[in-house]
């Protein structure tokens, strides 16, 4: 039997919580690892977390600076991303593999 499709908004409320709970632990643990040096555990980290918010459809906004979009590294500013404002626009540059993410900031 197919499954019936759920719309965006009929999440139960307790996954997400649940989802929430486990990318910020995940987070958690690749800043630990990152700070370590062990990188590519720290990549491992972020790529679970996001694989687990996007099961869900759940945006994580609050670590959107955190880590890389391309190549999933884990990013701290001022050790391998660089954050630039220009014109209320920040831009961050992931220095491991180049990739540029923009935010328009608002006023
Ligand atoms: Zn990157």
């Amino acid at each position: 039997m197919r499954q019936a499709k759920r719309s965006y908004k009929t999440r139960p409320a307790h996954v997400l919580a649940a989802t929430r709970k486990e990318v910020a632990t995940r987070f958690k643990e690749a800043k630990v690892f990152f700070a370590q040096g062990k990188l590519e555990l720290a990549r491992r980290r972020v790529k679970q977390a996001r694989r687990a918010a996007m099961k869900v459809q759940l945006r994580i906004p609050e670590h959107w600076n955190k880590y890389c979009r391309q190549c999933n590294s884990y990013l701290q500013q001022g050790r391998n991303s660089t954050i630039r404002l220009k014109k209320g626009i920040r831009i961050i540059r992931c220095q491991e593999c180049g990739y540029v993410r923009r935010k328009i900031i608002k006023k």
